[in-house]
């Protein structure tokens, strides 16, 4: 080894020497990482989760064309303000549906960050019963998806003091039970006000495992089908960025596992060629799933622990996808 010529001989001892230090670095870097981590995830707060939840649940019905939908939009804006957040506004649009003209509301939170790359977290908060133009029944909605819903305002609350790299957006969409309504207006308007979308999660029915026990499906952009999934270039990137939340598991008792995403609102984003994820619990299933899009789909039905372990995985990978600036070493 040392009998090569001087200045390869520097070179060498430099890059062993930035190797170890690499090593080093990063392996205190990722320590650092799973204690601030492991400090977010621990503020979670299972009663927070569980009042916004029930909250949402107490609506007779949250149909996008019941009289309810936009008291609830009112009330989502006002749990970010309560916060703290100071720029949350709707994104609103029209829709005809059977011939009458609705004014619906998606809710959008903004957190700042350093640069001008935006994270999105989203979930419906639109509710539907078996039939889905029954807009008059009573629809609770506790899974589909008051679970998504619920966690992603305690996310909103443990990162609100918390100074990040990327901008977020916490985002509700009315329609997905009409659809994809609210979601394919919000992503043709993101993509006319070119938004740097970085990545997307979206958070569809995470608190009933009841067919996935000790599991969470981690939806990537794999879909043989075209009809899910539109675009191919951006299939890599989901593939990496559903592997963070699979890291992120080992923070939980939860077991990923790896599925395609389909019938959600990460579809109008992905077929703008948008980086998407998507988490879920496996249990929207018609024929075994009594409660999916019933009446029955209430709060009793929840697995608290469950829904507060998904909560700590997107958590997780929103502040893991967040660091993804390694430490510069030279
Ligand atoms: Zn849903």
């Amino acid at each position: 080894m040392c009998k090569i010529t001087t200045h390869h001989h520097s070179k060498l001892d430099k890059n062993i020497t930035n190797a170890k230090t690499t090593v080093i670095e990063i392996e205190s870097f990722n320590k650092k990482l799973d204690h601030e981590i492991v400090s977010l995830i621990n503020q979670i707060s299972l009663d927070n989760i569980k009042s916004k939840l029930m909250k949402l649940s107490s609506y007779h019905t949250r149909h996008t064309k019941s009289k309810y939908i936009n008291e609830v939009a009112e009330w989502l804006k006002n749990e970010f303000e309560n916060i703290g957040y100071e720029n949350v506004s709707f994104h609103e649009y029209t829709e005809k549906l059977e011939r009458y003209s609705y004014d619906l509301k998606n809710i959008i939170c903004n957190k700042i960050g350093h640069n001008n790359k935006c994270i999105i977290i989203c979930a419906h908060y639109d509710s539907r019963m078996e039939n889905y133009l029954d807009y008059y029944s009573k629809a609770p909605g506790a899974n589909d998806n008051a679970s998504g819903v619920s966690a992603i305002l305690e996310i909103a609350r443990i990162l609100y003091n918390k100074k990040l790299n990327y901008n977020l957006q916490f985002v509700f969409f009315s329609g997905e039970e009409q659809n994809l309504l609210g979601s394919e207006q919000y992503a043709k308007f993101i993509r006319k006000n070119n938004l740097n979308l970085h990545r997307l999660i979206n958070l569809d029915m995470i608190g009933y495992p009841k067919f996935n026990p000790g599991k969470i499906i981690i939806e990537r952009d794999v879909n043989e089908s075209e009809r899910y999934n539109r675009v191919v270039f951006n299939d890599k990137d989901s593939i990496k960025c559903g592997n963070v939340m699979v890291e992120m598991c080992t923070y939980t008792d939860l077991y990923p596992k790896l599925d395609q995403i389909y019938g959600s609102d990460y579809e109008p984003f992905e077929k703008r060629g948008y980086i998407v994820v998507g988490a879920y619990d496996g249990s929207a299933e018609t024929k075994k799933n009594p409660h999916y899009h019933s009446v029955s789909d209430t709060p009793e039905k929840i697995d608290w622990d469950y829904l507060t372990s998904v909560t700590k995985i997107v958590l997780a990978t929103i502040f893991t996808l967040d660091k993804e600036i390694k430490p510069n070493i030279d």
